[in-house]
Order: C-alpha cells, then structure tokens, then sequence
C-alpha cells in the first residue's frame, strides 16, 4: 500500500522528478519585478515603500486593523507577548503540539509555558482541556490567574492552529475574557485560513504571522503582528525599531527596544506573494480534497478541517495506525523519492521543556505517535 501513496503523489507533482519535496516556495509572479524596483530605488534595507505597502496590504486581507511586520515570526510570537505584559516568572498556557519557536519566545520573556492538551478535530489547543486544567489548578486573585502550585502568575494563552487548521476560536475568546488571559494567537501557520469566515490571527490581543520560506508565501524571513488596537500596534512599531524617537536627524531613543524590522527587500518579495495568495490558497484547498479522495478509498485518515472553517492545508496530513506504521511510512516514502515527516516531538519531552507543567496530554501523544506530513507544494 505504501507505494501505491507514492506513486500517487508523483503523479501529484510531475515537474519534481528528483524527489518530491514537502513544500517548495513558489515564484510565478511579480517577485523579480518588485526586487528589481527595490535594488534600483538603494532602499533595501528596514524603511522604504515596500514595508509600508505589505503592511497595509495585510491589514486589508486578514482584516486586522493594522499589521506591524517584524524580521521572522519568532521574534513576532516575542514582541507580541512582550507586548501584552507577559513577564519574566509568568506563566502560559499553550499547547505541546507546536513547532519550537511558540515556546522558544516565551522563554525569551522568562515566562514559562504550561501544557495544555490539543483537541482532536483540531490538532490545536483544547479550550475544554484548558478549562479543565485551570479549574483544577488555578484560582483568579485581583483580577489575575494564578497557578495555585507555583503561585506564578498565569497571564497569556497562546494557541497555534496547527498546518493551517484553526482552533476552537470561539471558545478559547470566552475563556481567556473568563480568566483574564491575553489571547496571543501564533497563525505562523495559518495565513489565508478562516473561522467562521474571519482570518485567523484577529481574534485575540495580537496575532503573529510567518512568512519563512516553507510557509504559504514567504519574503524569505519575516513575520508580521496582527493588531485591532491602533495604539498599540504604533508601540509595537517603536519597539521594534530600536525604539527611535521619530526625529529628522537627531538619535534618541526612549525604551530598550529591538531591531526586529522586516527589510524592505523582503517586503518586495512579500508584496509579490501576497498578490499570488488567492491562487495559491484555491491550488492547495484542490490538493487537499484530491488527498481526501484518495486517502478515503486506502482507508487511512486524511486530516480536513471542519464545517466552520476553512483550512489554508498549508501542509497536509495523514494519521497512521501507530508509531509502528507511522516509522514504515515515513521510512518507504523518504527512501523512494517522497518527502514526508512526522508531526513535531512534544514541547514537554525537550530537554528545555521536561521540567513544564504539564495537562492531560492524551491527544497530543496520540497525534505525536500517527501524524505524518506528506508533499503539500502549489501545484504548477
Ligand atoms: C514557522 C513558525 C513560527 C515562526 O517561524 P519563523 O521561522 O521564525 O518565521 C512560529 N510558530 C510556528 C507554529 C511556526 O510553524
């Protein structure tokens, strides 16, 4: 069975007869042109037209007030929880099941993370598991959370919608109001996708894009911070430009700020990429449901999104028997000319990250043990 997968998928993609990659970036528009335009104005670097423009342009498309870029979406996730007061000694809830930069950022706060278990329709954080958790081991004091074993202070939850699925939004909006959480919603994953028809990263405080090279569409490194608050996406601003005072001439600065600035080269490519957006969202919602055909008729389940959202599947995935078939997959694919990988080691069993608190984490290790991404590229 596994090489008929394989054959099914370089049938998929005919133009990688080398070896069918996971996700390839994708240049068929306006990239060279809007470079070219950037090189010859000298304006490369982290002011010019291009960073402005993308700006604008993804405030319009996710619907966010105003779109702040930074340099990746790392340091995104850690100026948007720098900007929402998490502290050195908080604590914060998100989810196992994520790539390591969500808790790389926290930890650059000095906040640590608390595990909270995913939902199973979702792969992202459970809102029921989090209720759960906090029921169990929280208890609200002067309008603050705290967890009742450490006595830290609980100030933030950041759920990721994992491969571009998004997470249970609505409940997850209630109980951070509940518990007086600022929601920081990591959508690196997730541009193009919706939850009843608004763009994810626009529910909570701030939401944090990737535009990394295996992302959807990507300005080579970059991110961008999804604000509804206007004052605080102008302090966002100042911070992450070394927190200048705007002056003519003159060099004052009047915080300890950062240079997470996206250059304005990458804002070329980014504005190119953004006007090829549509397409590639239509290309990969096509590959999915030819996926979903497929994988029905093997009997092996094709991961799809629900009736109240719509997925961007930005990389797509099955869920295997168990590890056992999971390691047979992964080791037929990736020796006959297919790419494919497993979903992420749990957060909680890295050596940084052992010593976390930890929920009931029964339908991450359930995914962590099945989950294989298979090629996801828009197809040509
Ligand atoms: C890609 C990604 C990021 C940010 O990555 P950068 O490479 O720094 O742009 C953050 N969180 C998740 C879940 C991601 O997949």
């Amino acid at each position: 069975m596994y090489n008929e997968i394989v054959n099914y998928i370089k049938e998929l993609f005919p133009e990688q007869t080398e070896r069918v990659m996971l996700h390839n970036p994708c240049f068929n528009g306006n990239e060279k042109k809007y470079l070219n335009e950037c090189i010859d104005s000298t304006y490369v670097s982290s002011v010019g037209p291009f960073v402005d423009r993308f700006e604008k342009e993804i405030a319009q498309y996710t619907g966010a007030k105003r779109a702040i870029v930074c340099v990746n979406g790392t340091n995104a996730i850690h100026l948007a929880l720098m900007l929402a007061g998490v502290e050195r000694g908080d604590e914060v809830l998100t989810q196992p099941l994520t790539f390591i930069a969500t808790c790389n950022a926290l930890s650059y706060c000095g906040a640590y993370p608390v595990f909270i278990d995913v939902d199973r329709d979702t792969m992202g954080l459970s809102p029921s598991k989090m209720e759960e958790w906090i029921l169990q081991h929280a208890e609200l004091k002067d309008d603050s959370l705290y967890n009742k074993a450490t006595g830290r202070r609980i100030k933030a939850c950041v759920p990721m919608h994992t491969f571009g699925h998004p997470v249970h939004l609505d409940e997850l909006v209630e109980l951070c109001k509940k518990y007086h959480l600022e929601l920081i919603e990591d959508a690196a994953e997730s541009i193009g996708s919706l939850y009843k028809g608004r763009h994810t990263g626009t529910f909570g405080r701030i939401g944090c894009l990737s535009f990394n090279g295996n992302k959807t569409i990507t300005t080579g490194g970059g991110g961008m911070l999804l604000f509804n608050d206007e004052k605080l996406a102008d302090l966002a601003k100042h911070i992450s430009t070394q927190a200048k005072v705007p002056h003519p001439w003159d060099f004052v600065h009047d915080a300890i700020g950062y240079n997470y600035r996206m250059p304005n080269i990458n804002a070329a490519l980014g504005c190119a990429q953004l006007e090829e957006l549509p397409t590639f969202l239509k290309k990969k919602r096509e590959l999915a449901a030819l996926y979903k055909t497929f994988f029905d008729k093997t009997g092996i389940e094709f991961f799809a999104d629900s009736a109240e959202t719509e997925s961007n599947y930005w990389l797509n995935a099955i869920v295997l028997k168990d590890r056992n078939e999971r390691d047979e997959f992964l080791e037929y694919s990736n020796s006959h000319g297919v790419m494919t990988r497993p979903i992420w080691r749990l957060m909680n069993k890295l050596p940084m990250f052992e010593h976390c608190e930890c929920g009931d984490l029964t339908n991450a290790e359930y995914f962590e043990d099945r989950v294989v991404n298979i090629p996801s590229s828009v197809r040509l």
